[in-house]
């Protein structure tokens, strides 16, 4: 029985720890990654509510030290997928019919959690199985995923508030129903933020929940799966498989109950999650809801009136923080000749002092890409720019996987606008410059609008006021986060709603109202206080 109506939290930003040397938060995130690095961990599958720790096993190996092992996990068989499957649809009815509020105390908890106790060992797993340098794990690991927690607990009253008008003598309400099936969350290895986000957000709207991390970042996955389950989430609200990728989704993608896939990764898995739906439309009960973010060739466009310092540094920052594997890495880059000579220079110096290895030196900005397959991609386009005639290597190009997996920031000049490295995502610590003439930076525009398939974010770098006016008219569809005189990474929940079109994705904007409505039915319940007791209108008579 509801006796009183509830406030949730106000939330303004999980505070980024500095880390600075001498700091409690330093000693303690050192100390943990060396305990979990000299231990091995052994993850199993959740499924319910038990832990499966299957036969066939995977090693868990950092990118920045590939012979390491620091743990392995479980690979599921189709019986695994079919039971967490079922696991999810017998809670379902439970937690549907489980107060929102009661929902919004459990997902409270898990941030607080995350926020502090979790905080050095969600680090530390990201650390280590991603190689994320301490900054890099903090704003993702732990303030990303409190802030999507609390702001998605503020967005779902506001969702809840939203009711019809009543006029005379009817009620008028929207229930916000829970999709009926089950929503089938498929997650990528470079943020941590967003596998815990893409289950947790349509279970807090009362969804359950069969989850596929990335094999690379189920160490931290682990992590999440602890704080959901000791901030009480009922088990089978969300299940955790991992295993054949291809495997899990096929089964997950072959039951009538799926109402919904909640995916961010590559553009060309989107497409394929989106053909088998679109093959298997007459199977299902609902028709899915397919939310996916995807893929980017993220710009950068200085105008000739940007100040010099400004760009390199939002090249920098933006193309190889994360060694580049953010989905909104700035990846192609428009200089105006006249400038091009001061930018390479403030590149070349800035660049020279980067340090690389791994996750634990706190020196270092760069650590290792993610895996093997990563490393040999990214080689291959580095190779290729050494033998092409329209680009050359400006800065880095070297590399070494004695290791760990480890790029050095590389610039690439080319004066081809539609070179490979100019339209293909790459993911990796590299970025291509393309020189405009000053005079041509409004038909450049048209050029950075029409190279890419992506559309996922983009900066424009400019002193002169109208100019970035007619760069915001004329991008318009260029790019879902739009940075002026910024970086075009590091979107901030609660601030820069994330997300973008085109070949980019479905633009639902993870950490936003918009996204939480995806996974939601909404019923419109009319009642009549006074209902009509015979047919004819007044105009009849
Ligand atoms: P990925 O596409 O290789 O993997 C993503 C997920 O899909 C993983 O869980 C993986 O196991 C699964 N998967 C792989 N192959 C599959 C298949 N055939 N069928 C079903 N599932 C499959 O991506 P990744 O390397 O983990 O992540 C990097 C990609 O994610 C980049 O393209 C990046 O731009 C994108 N990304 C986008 C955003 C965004 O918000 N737009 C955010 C982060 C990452």
């Amino acid at each position: 029985m509801k006796t009183s109506t509830f406030q949730v939290p106000q939330h303004v930003n999980e505070e980024t720890k500095d880390y600075l040397k001498g700091s409690v938060e330093r000693k303690q995130v050192i100390e943990t990654y060396n305990s979990m690095y000299s231990e091995k961990i052994h993850i199993p599958l959740y499924i319910g509510n038990k832990e499966i720790f299957t036969d066939q096993r995977k090693n868990i190996t950092p990118p920045h030290d590939h012979q390491k092992v620091v743990g392995t996990y479980s690979i599921c068989e189709p019986v695994h997928v079919e039971n967490a499957i079922k696991s999810a649809l017998e809670i379902k009815n439970e937690w549907t019919n489980t107060p929102w509020e009661e929902r919004a105390s459990i997902f409270l908890k898990a941030a607080e959690l995350i926020a502090g106790p979790y905080r050095s060992k969600i680090n530390a797993a990201t650390m280590i199985g991603q190689s994320k340098s301490i900054f890099q794990a903090e704003i993702d690991a732990a303030c990303e995923l409190v802030d999507f927690l609390k702001f998605n607990i503020i967005y779902m009253t506001e969702i809840y508030d939203e009711q019809p008008i009543t006029v005379g003598n009817v009620s008028n309400k929207l229930e916000y129903r829970p999709l009926e099936g089950f929503v089938y969350a498929i997650t990528p290895f470079n943020f941590t933020a967003i596998g815990g986000n893409l289950c947790a957000s349509a279970a807090l709207m009362g969804n359950v929940i069969l989850w596929k991390p990335s094999d690379h970042q189920i160490y931290s996955a682990k992590v999440i799966m602890d704080v959901f389950n000791e901030a009480g989430l009922p088990k089978g609200v969300i299940n955790m498989v991992t295993g054949d990728p291809e495997m899990v989704t096929n089964i997950a993608l072959n039951n009538p109950n799926l109402s919904g896939i909640h995916f961010t990764g590559s553009t060309n898995v989107f497409k394929g999650l989106w053909s088998k739906v679109g093959a298997n439309i007459n199977m299902y009960k609902d028709y899915p809801r397919i939310v996916g973010e995807t893929g980017g060739k993220d710009f950068i466009v200085s105008h000739p009136s940007s100040d010099s310092l400004v760009v390199s540094t939002a090249i920098i920052r933006g193309a190889f923080e994360y060694q580049g594997q953010k989905c909104s890495a700035a990846s192609r880059v428009y200089l105006p000749k006249s400038k091009s000579s001061e930018i390479f220079k403030n590149l070349k110096t800035q660049i020279s002092t980067i340090k690389m290895g791994s996750p634990i030196d706190f020196e270092n900005f760069l650590t290792a890409v993610i895996h093997k397959k990563s490393y040999d991609n990214i080689v291959n386009y580095i190779d290729n720019v050494k033998k092409d005639n329209d680009a050359e290597i400006l800065i880095g190009g070297n590399y070494d996987d004695s290791k760990g997996y480890f790029i050095s920031p590389t610039v690439i000049v080319t004066t081809n606008p539609k070179y490979a490295t100019m339209t293909e995502e790459i993911f990796g610590p590299v970025v291509t410059i393309y020189l405009y003439p000053d005079n041509e930076w409004k038909e450049t525009l048209k050029l950075v609008d029409q190279t890419s398939d992506y559309a996922l974010t983009g900066a424009f770098i400019s002193e002169d006021k109208e100019s970035v006016e007619y760069a915001l008219k004329h991008l318009r569809y260029s790019a879902g986060n739009f940075y002026i005189n910024d970086k075009p990474s590091g979107a901030v929940v609660g601030q820069q709603p994330f997300g973008g079109s085109r070949a980019s994705g479905t633009n639902d904007k993870a950490g936003s109202k918009l996204n939480l409505l995806r996974w939601v039915s909404p019923r419109l319940i009319k009642e009549n206080f006074n209902p009509p007791t015979d047919y004819p209108y007044p105009y009849m008579k």
